[in-house]
Formats: structure tokens, C-alpha cells, sequence
């Protein structure tokens, strides 16, 4: 079976790697560099904590490879299963944990819920103010940076073809599948998978498939290095999203945060997000209710990223209702770090087996005009 994957994302640098692994002739095309779309941009976060529920069995899915990442992709991705902690100051919140906490069991996730005392024991210099958290144990971060090149040159080792810099001209079905013509050639495959984040729906409406997606930009920081003593990805349970921060502690030291802050809202054309200096205020004064020792650091860059969202939070993935033979896996909504690697095999398996263990059935293509 011959497969176009479109877009050189996690999500398509994934799906290539798996696809190859599952026998089929890939080419990845990328319009870009490989990784360099909102992948590169991301926080890191490998966070189960708070996903809605029949995303859970994908996210397991992609825990367990992230688990398997180095060994499998012949190199440190930088997955650490150091835990994630979401802090809670209020009565509301804790209730609203512990009606997720229990919703999600018998979805598979176990969340601790930690007391005062035990927040300070084990977790000293966070959230002083909390009174409970919820404590993830196996999940943690993962290096944005590394993830698509490093399943993009395990895919190259396994036959896949990449292409990159390519100038996409024209994309079309034929009687035996697809033609993609380009600056850098002209390819053709039985099955083409569209996984060009948050241009997806422009792809999909080639197709006749109109799909509500917005392009907006998660601003994120990083501080000066400092020894390294944090090590959980931090959150919050939060109903007011001027508190939802977000901070971890990368080995080297520095301190990545992120949310509270409004997404900006991102042109397609170029697609290049630009932090506003303006929001970083607000959003330290929220990462610092989590750590008030950031008030003592010095910042040293903010940065943001071109993500796809859908109305519902919940990403495209799967089959094509208009066109057989093509798959689609893109605008998965600020959440997309953690899924990648449960994405591309779910989808290596759909592809190549036209079935999928995981269900996959809320994420359907259609299921915004079926609403209508
Ligand atoms: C700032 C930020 C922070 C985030 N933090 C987290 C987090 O902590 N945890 C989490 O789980 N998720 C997070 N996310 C979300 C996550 O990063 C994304 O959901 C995920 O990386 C999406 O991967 P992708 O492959 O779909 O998209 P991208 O990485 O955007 O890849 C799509 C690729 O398609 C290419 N492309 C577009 N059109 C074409 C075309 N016509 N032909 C060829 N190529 C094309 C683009 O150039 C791009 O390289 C964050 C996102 C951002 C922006």
C-alpha cells in the first residue's frame, strides 16, 4: 500500500513511522521543515489529567509509546514520567476535580488527590495558598523539539520518503487514488492522510468536507535556568481561565509556563503566531499563585504557535466522509502534544487494517454538519 502523508507535524511524522513499521511505501510531504508547525512550539505537557473522556483510550494509547519513544526511535525524546500535579485554592474547583477524578476511573485514569500537608511534604514552594490537589503519577513532559524529527528519521530508516520545503501546487484524486504535485515533485499513492494541523480543514475542504476550524496561538515563556527542583508538570483546577497557568521545570533548569493568557487569533497566510507582550503580565501573575518564586526570576523569552481548534475541543481523526481513500488527523486544540504517537498508530492501523482499536468515532469528520 502506498500512503501521502500530508504535513510534517508530530502527527505526521508519527503516522509515517507507524505506517512504515505496518509495510506501507510513505511519502511525508512538508510544505516546511520537519517539526516546525505547532509541535515545535509546544509546552510539552504529556497530560491526561482533565481530557475529555472518549479522548482517554487514545491518550493511554500514546502514554504507553511515549514510554517506549527511546528505545524505539534510537534516541532521548526527553519523556519523563515525573507526574503531574493540578493545584486547587477553592471549594468549587475540588469539587469539580473530584467529580472528574471519578468520571474518568473507569475510563482508566486513577487520579491521587493530595491534602495540604502532603502538597508542602512533597511538593515544597508550590501553590502555598492550595488547599488539594489531584496528582497524576505516570504521566510528565516530553522535548517539543525532538518528537517529529526524531519519527520522522526512524520512519526514513524504515523506506519512508520525506520531502520537505515543498510548495504544494495541486492535490487531486485519480482514478487509482491521489496526485499531489509539487515543487519538489510529483507523487502519487493509494491513500492520502491529511495531517497539516491547523490548515487541515483547507484540506479537507478540497474535499467537499467543511470543517469549522480556527487558528489561534497559545502564548507561552521560559525563564532564566535555576537548579533544577521542580519536577511534575504543574496545573490547576480552575473555573476562572485568568488563573489557568501552567509551568514545568526542564532538566537544563529553565522554567516553560504557559495559559491564562487569551490565545491570539493567527492569519493561516503566513500562519506565523506572534506573543503579545501585553498578555505576560496577567499570565505571570497567574503561573506565580503556583510558584511565587518566579516573581525572583528573569524571563527570557515568550513564543507562540499556530494550533487548529474546533468548537468542541476534540480533534478530526479518521476516515473521509466524501472521499474513499482519504484519512484525515489534524486540529487537535491545544492538546495534541500528548496524543501523537497513540495518533499516528491509530491511524498506521486504521489505514492499513480499516479498523481501529481505539474508538475513534467522536473525533468523525462529519459529525459538525451531522449537528447542523
Ligand atoms: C504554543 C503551544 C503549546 C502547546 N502545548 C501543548 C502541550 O503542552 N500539550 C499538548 O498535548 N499539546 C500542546 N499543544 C498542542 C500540540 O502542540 C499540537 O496539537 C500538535 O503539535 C499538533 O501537531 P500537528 O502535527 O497536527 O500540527 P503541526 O505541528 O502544526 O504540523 C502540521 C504541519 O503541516 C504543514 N502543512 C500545512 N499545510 C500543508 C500542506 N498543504 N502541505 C504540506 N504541509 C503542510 C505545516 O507546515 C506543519 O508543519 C500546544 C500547541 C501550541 C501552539
Amino acid at each position: 500500500m502506498d500512503v501521502i502523508v500530508l504535513g510534517g507535524g508530530l502527527m505526521g511524522t508519527a503516522s509515517a513511522y507507524f505506517l512504515a513499521r505496518r509495510g506501507a511505501r510513505v511519502t511525508l510531504i512538508e510544505r516546511n521543515r520537519i517539526g516546525t508547525g505547532a509541535t515545535v512550539a509546544s509546552f510539552g505537557n504529556i497530560r491526561r489529567t482533565g481530557r475529555h473522556l472518549s479522548q482517554l483510550p487514545l491518550a493511554h494509547r500514546s502514554l504507553k509509546l511515549w514510554g517506549e519513544a527511546d528505545k524505539m526511535l534510537g534516541r532521548d525524546v526527553e519523556f519523563r514520567a515525573s507526574g503531574h500535579i493540578r493545584l486547587i485554592f477553592d471549594e468549587g474547583s475540588l469539587t469539580d476535580m473530584r467529580a472528574y477524578a471519578e468520571a474518568a476511573r473507569p475510563w482508566g485514569l486513577e487520579l491521587e488527590e493530595l491534602g495540604q500537608s502532603e502538597i508542602r511534604a512533597r511538593f515544597p514552594g508550590l501553590g502555598p495558598d492550595a488547599i488539594a490537589a489531584s496528582f497524576s503519577p505516570h504521566d510528565g513532559s516530553g522535548n517539543p523539539r525532538l518528537i517529529a524529527p526524531a519519527f520522522a528519521e526512524a520512519a526514513l530508516k524504515l523506506g519512508a520518503a520525506i520531502v520537505e520545503d515543498a510548495k504544494i501546487e495541486r492535490i487531486e484524486r485519480t482514478d487509482s487514488g491521489f496526485l499531489v504535485a509539487t515543487s519538489e515533485g510529483t507523487f502519487a499513492a493509494e491513500c492520502l492522510l491529511n495531517t497539516a494541523g491547523a490548515w487541515g480543514a483547507r484540506i479537507a475542504a478540497q474535499f467537499g468536507e467543511e470543517i469549522p476550524l480556527d487558528a489561534r496561538g497559545p502564548q507561552m515563556g521560559v525563564t532564566e535556568p535555576l537548579p533544577h527542583r521542580i519536577l511534575p508538570v504543574v496545573g490547576i483546577w480552575t473555573r476562572d481561565k485568568d488563573h489557568g497557568a501552567y509551568l514545568r521545570q526542564v532538566e537544563r533548569g529553565n522554567i516553560v509556563f504557559g495559559g491564562a493568557a487569551e490565545r491570539v487569533p493567527v492569519d493561516l497566510d503566513p500562519g506565523h503566531a506572534a506573543a503579545d507582550p501585553t498578555r505576560l503580565p496577567l499570565q505571570l501573575r497567574a503561573v506565580a499563585r503556583l510558584l511565587p518564586a518566579i516573581a525572583q526570576v528573569a524571563i527570557i523569552r515568550t513564543w507562540c504557535g499556530c494550533e487548529g481548534y474546533m468548537r468542541d475541543m476534540l480533534p478530526v481523526m479518521g476516515r473521509s466522509a466524501t472521499t474513499e481513500g482519504l484519512f484525515h488527523a489534524f486540529g487537535f486544540s491545544g492538546h495534541g502534544f500528548q496524543l501523537g504517537p497513540g495518533v499516528g498508530d491509530a491511524m498506521a492501523e486504521l489505514i492499513t487494517t480499516d479498523r481501529c482499536e481505539t474508538p475513534l468515532d467522536d473525533f468523525r469528520v462529519d459529525r459538525f454538519s451531522r449537528a447542523a
